[in-house]
């Protein structure tokens, strides 16, 4: 069975043209900075993100972890959000590889934090303290593009306090090109985006297309510094030039089809606000959250892949669009759905057996 893989946006396989690309890609040895593939698309995500210099990293972990021991040193602190990927999801590795402490804040439904608590978590220079020197973001976050007055208070905020900013944009370009709107120039939205901040962590792995890949972006200075680091970590590529070949024409041909994935993930959605048992959280770029009344989530799943339908989650579940999937893959999700809760069991009998999660 073609299975409609809705768990991720890293589950593409990259396409024929992606491979040609790859297979004509010129190779050296990156180590040494002798490969053209690599150089090239380095210069070009510098360039789209405006910063001066960039570096191809193995993925989107590694070029957080980088970029944050570019920015601290040992017994500085990054104030990041409590569900934010480079406090929640990476491993601890800031703290475990980078001797930095993380001063997680509580974010909202949208992911946002409060400026007055990131300000009160602002701590004096006083040797009680950890000094404060970073401020992550991340954008888009759960597949919420963040306002821009959002990201005009916080990164000014972070300014008037001498703190560095860095952006975790592993899925930018999705809030580009939610940004720009229909028609609207994806690439001013996004520089309006990374102006912003003195580092961007861009991944090519995820909606963009690509098999691996991420980018660390910013000034000469960071990148020299994150370059160290990376090396340390395991991240000196030799002939990675296959890889960065597949980055660039993501690049070059896959950021204004974000807009496809939106318009999927909104008919999704739409599709399953109809659906009684079902709410429909939010699905404003490429990722739709629902949550699944009386604890039915595991067996929808379980009921959605023997249906050929993949998707993450417990009580809520995620589905995230991509460019492997179109509109008759949707309607078959949809439709999966809606033959779940259609030969439904009688209320609540369904979760028995299910009760923790
Ligand atoms: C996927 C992701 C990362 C890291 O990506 P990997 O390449 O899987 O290490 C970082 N931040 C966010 C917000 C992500 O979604």
């Amino acid at each position: 069975m073609n299975m409609v893989d809705l768990r991720s946006d890293t589950v593409t396989q990259p396409t024929a043209a992606m491979r040609e690309a790859m297979m004509a890609s010129p190779l050296g040895d990156d180590v040494f900075g002798d490969d053209p593939s690599v150089n090239a698309l380095q210069e070009k995500i510098a360039a789209l993100t405006g910063k001066e210099a960039a570096l191809f990293m193995s993925s989107g972990t590694q070029s957080n972890l980088c970029g944050m021991m570019a920015h601290c040193g040992r017994g500085d602190e990054y104030i990041v959000g409590q569900n934010a990927h480079t406090y929640r999801y990476e491993g601890g590795g800031a703290a475990v590889l980078g001797s930095i402490q993380p001063q997680p804040l509580a974010q909202d439904s949208q992911g946002l934090m409060k400026l007055a608590d990131v300000q009160a978590a602002i701590k004096p220079d006083d040797p009680h303290f950890a000094r404060t020197r970073l401020l992550c973001l991340e954008n888009t976050w759960n597949g919420h593009p963040m306002p821009a007055a959002y990201l005009d208070g916080m990164t000014e905020l972070a300014r008037r306090h001498g703190l560095a900013l860095h952006l975790d944009g592993a899925r930018v370009f999705n809030a580009a090109v939610s940004d720009a709107g229909a028609g609207g120039d994806v690439i001013a939205a996004l520089r309006a985006i990374t102006d912003r901040f003195d580092s961007v962590s861009v991944c090519f792995s995820k909606g963009l297309g690509a098999p691996v890949g991420s980018a660390l972006c910013g000034s000469r200075e960071l990148i020299d510094r994150a370059r160290r680091w990376r090396k340390m970590v395991g991240g000196g590529l030799r002939q990675a030039g296959l890889l960065a070949a597949a980055a660039s024409h993501a690049l070059d041909h896959h950021v204004n089809r974000l807009a496809d994935d939106h318009a999927l993930a909104q008919r999704l959605a739409q599709g399953l606000a109809t659906i009684d048992g079902l709410a429909v959280r939010s699905a404003q770029t490429n990722i739709v959250f629902v949550d699944v009344a009386d604890g039915r989530g595991p067996d929808l799943l379980a009921h959605l892949e023997r249906q050929g339908v993949l998707a993450t989650g417990l009580i809520g579940l995620r589905f995230v669009t991509h460019l492997g999937v179109d509109a008759a893959a949707i309607d078959h999700a949809l439709a999966s759905v809606r033959d779940f809760f259609d030969r439904a069991a009688p209320q609540g009998t369904a979760a028995r057996g299910h009760a923790v999660y």
